[in-house]
Parts: C-alpha cells; sequence; structure tokens
C-alpha cells in the first residue's frame, strides 16, 4: 500500500495522519487491522476517537496563494488532484479517509467514491470515452450498466461489442481485433475493456489474466485501453483483480462494503494514470459521496472482512443442505464448480465462493412465489452483501424488461431464486429454506 508522507502534497489525502503504522518490524499489517485508523489521526480532529461527520460545502484557506494552489490541482494544471480542502463537490476529509481505507483493500495506488455504484461507472465511462470509440465488454453486466453503454452512451457516438463472460483467450483475440477494425473505420479507438465477474445472475467468471495477456498482445504498450471490472459480487475480500491484471476496479460500496442494506455509494480504485482523468470528472459533474455517507462506509469497513467472511460460511452450509434437497433442481455457487475452465478460473482469481449464489427450483414461476412468500427470515428483496439474508425473483424482478430470447440465453429461468446470504446463524437459515421448500 502507499505509504503515507506529511511532506507529499500529492497524494489523494491531506488531512494526513502524522504517523500511520502500516508495518511492525518488517511485519506488514493486514487491512482488517488498518481498517481501524489508517487515514485519520484523531489529534487533527480534537482527539476525536472517530472521525467527525465534516458538514459543510465549503472550506476556508490558509492564504491566497494557497487557494491559487489547490485550484491547480482541482482544474488539472498540475497533476494529483487537490493539496487541499477547497469545495465539498471535489473532496471532504470523511471522503478522503474513506479512500486511503478503500484502496489498502486491494493495495491500490489511488481510490476515488462516489453518491452510487452506477455513478462510479457512468464517471468512469464518460471521463474515458470519446465520441466513436468503442467499448469491449463481457456480458451479461448489471442492467443499468449495460443501459448505460447500449442506449445512452450510444447517443454520444461510442459503440460497443461484447463477448459472453466465460470466453476463451481465442474468443477474447477475436473481439479485440473486431473492435480495433470497428474503432479504425469509425476514427476512434478501443477505448476501454469492461468486466463484470461473476456475471449476474449466471455467476459466470471472467478470466481476468487471459484478457490482460490478449490486450498486451493486440495494442502497444503506450496505447492500450485500460481494464475496468465491476468488483461488487466478491470483493473487496474474496477477489483482488488489480492483482490479475485489471487497471480500475469498480464497485457498488452498497453490497458487501456498505453491507447493512442502509446506504447507496460507489468506488472506483487503480492507479493514478488511469483515475485521474476520472477525479476531473468526478470534480466537473459532482458524483462524489457526502459526508456522513463516506462516515457510514468508515464505520462499514471495520467489520467487512467479519460480515463477508461469516457470510461465505453461512452460504456454504446453506448451499450444502440445499444441494441435496429433492425439490431442488440446482445451484448455481462458486463453491460447487465441477472440474473445467470455469473452476481454473476460480482457483486463479477468487479466495471463497461469495454468499450470493441461483437456487433452481422444480418447477417454474409457481413454485418460486411460493417458496419466497413461504420464507419467513430470508426477506424478499433485490440488493445483496447486506448482513440479512435477502431472496428474489430475477425473472420478475431485476430482469423483468430483458427480452424472453436474451433471458433463455442467460439462463434467466422462471424457477430461479437469486439468493444472499447473511450473517444469521447458520442452522436458523437452514430451518427456513427447509420450512419454505416445505411449502412449495
Ligand atoms: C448494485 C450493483 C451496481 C450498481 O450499484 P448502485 O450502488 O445500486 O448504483 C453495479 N454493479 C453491480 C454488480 C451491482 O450489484
Amino acid at each position: 500500500m502507499p505509504a503515507i508522507d506529511n511532506n507529499d502534497l500529492t497524494g489523494t489525502t491531506r488531512r494526513k495522519p502524522k504517523a500511520d503504522v502500516t508495518e511492525l518490524g518488517g511485519h506488514a499489517l493486514s487491512p482488517s487491522t488498518l481498517m481501524m485508523g489508517y487515514g485519520y489521526d484523531p489529534m487533527l480532529s480534537e482527539g476525536s476517537l472517530k472521525p467527525p461527520i465534516f458538514l459543510t460545502s465549503t472550506f476556508a484557506f490558509e492564504s491566497a496563494a494557497a487557494g491559487k494552489r489547490h485550484f491547480e490541482g482541482i482544474t488539472g494544471k498540475r497533476p494529483g488532484g487537490a493539496e487541499g480542502l477547497v469545495y465539498s463537490r471535489f473532496n471532504g476529509p470523511n471522503q478522503e479517509i474513506l479512500e486511503a481505507r478503500l484502496g489498502v483493500w486491494e493495495k491500490a495506488e489511488d481510490a476515488l467514491v462516489f453518491s452510487s455504484g452506477m455513478s462510479a461507472i457512468a464517471t468512469l465511462l464518460l471521463a474515458h470515452v470519446n465520441m466513436n470509440d468503442v467499448i469491449v465488454h463481457s456480458g451479461p453486466l448489471y442492467a443499468a450498466t449495460e443501459t448505460l453503454i447500449a442506449r445512452i452512451l450510444s447517443r454520444f457516438g461510442a459503440s460497443y461489442v461484447d463477448f459472453p463472460a466465460e470466453a476463451s483467450r481465442e474468443e477474447m483475440d477475436a473481439i479485440l481485433a473486431r473492435a480495433q477494425e470497428m474503432a479504425t473505420k469509425q476514427g476512434g479507438k478501443v477505448a476501454m475493456v469492461y468486466l463484470e465477474s461473476p456475471a449476474n445472475p449466471t455467476n459466470a467468471l471472467v478470466d481476468v489474466q487471459a484478457m490482460r495477456a490478449a490486450v498486451d498482445d493486440a495494442f502497444a504498450a503506450d496505447a492500450r485501453p485500460p481494464i475496468a471490472i465491476d468488483n461488487t459480487f466478491l470483493g473487496p475480500l474474496w477477489s483482488k483483480p488489480l492483482a490479475h491484471g485489471a487497471d480500475i476496479v469498480l464497485y457498488s460500496l452498497t453490497k458487501y462494503a456498505g453491507g447493512h442494506s442502509d446506504l447507496v455509494a460507489g468506488g472506483v480504485l487503480g492507479a493514478k494514470q488511469w483515475l485521474g482523468p476520472i477525479r476531473m470528472m468526478r470534480n466537473t459533474i459532482g458524483t462524489i459521496c457526502d459526508p456522513h455517507t463516506a462516515w457510514m462506509l468508515l464505520r462499514s469497513l471495520e467489520t467487512v472482512e467479519l460480515r463477508m467472511s461469516r457470510a461465505g460460511e453461512n452460504a456454504e452450509k446453506v448451499c450444502a443442505f440445499l444441494k441435496q434437497h429433492p425439490k431442488v433442481e440446482g445451484l448455481g455457487y462458486l463453491g460447487f464448480l465441477q472440474d473445467g475452465p470455469q473452476k481454473d478460473i476460480f482457483e486463479r482469481h477468487c479466495t471463497g465462493a461469495g454468499s450470493t449464489f441461483s437456487l433452481f427450483i422444480k418447477g417454474g414461476e409457481t413454485e418460486s412465489f411460493r417458496f419466497l412468500d413461504a420464507l419467513r427470515i430470508a426477506k424478499l428483496a433485490v440488493s445483496l452483501g447486506g448482513t440479512e439474508t435477502l431472496a428474489s425473483h430475477p425473472a420478475a424482478m431485476t430482469h423483468l424488461s430483458v427480452p424472453d430470447e436474451r433471458k433463455a440465453a442467460l439462463g434467466i429461468t422462471d424457477n430461479l431464486v437469486r439468493v444472499s446470504i447473511g450473517i444469521e446463524d447458520a442452522d436458523d437459515l437452514i430451518a427456513d429454506f427447509d420450512q419454505a421448500l416445505a411449502a412449495v
């Protein structure tokens, strides 16, 4: 992780602690330890053990010269962002502490936080994609991301090509060649490779290492597009894509990172080279998250490892129960992958199977609805990654507007129930699923 240097004013955090302890006698401290204090010095805030919430729209400058310097950073006259706090659309203490801590999980050089996962994704795309450019993306993507790329960016002259998440290296080479051909014809460039892994609700994993090798082979080193990946489903604990060749990692912090189903926020991690333009775009359009949400996320990150570990253990137990149940047709759970290319990717990229999976009930919509309506502990709601177990029906809810042929191609059937396991007692959850299946 980046060492904190009080004299270095070019970083993302400026209210820097005097001495952030990141290692002890050569022993590097783990992220779960750093979540309790990294990036914050109580002595800069009257000794307040926890950071105060800085509710202000603007910040006083030490001098006119300092104000000028800060604006040089904001406007991009000098790279690296603002050295000082200027105005709350650009930055703030709570957001900067949060960015420092978020970056720790993936040893990212820089991090930015946003008002939602979608505002993070939109700001990323607006920053890096121009007219006549081509976006290469895996499919399926989160529905709003697909809408943004296919229906909104197209209004500004950007186009896209997509490939199935489980594509082989050869298929990746072919899609990159096609994108280069399109870009040349249109007079633009291949602006970005955008991935989502695992895909929702298919749970298909993308081979990030293979895509990085394909991009490195297809483009000159100084002209290659960045590889961005939505890591919401397995991050920050079970998958760290920057280590596998991705350049930019995206999060809906609404999910596991927030973890209590009580806030909406987003994040982008990566090298300054890629995040600089995204920061400038965020400054312009104001998609930064608010100080209260940033404070809530700081609280959430203190327990993210505990929560995700417990949810992952629970999911393993619940899936083991469901697997042998006579009313269950099948499970889409990363912990049960058969030997093959997907399992190979899982073993190279992931350290856990997550706690969100697909449950196929024997029957159709009627049986699935009966099961959902009978659940007593699990709540009937979309979203995932919270402390509480949630269940939903993609075909009738999140993917209702997807055309039938595409639903069929993606395996979004009427008997598919999407489950996100929380941190309740595993045996209680099994009892709940057992009695709900009995009602089918
Ligand atoms: C929820 C989600 C998003 C969108 O995030 P919001 O915080 O709801 O804007 C993007 N990608 C994935 C994979 C998600 O699950």
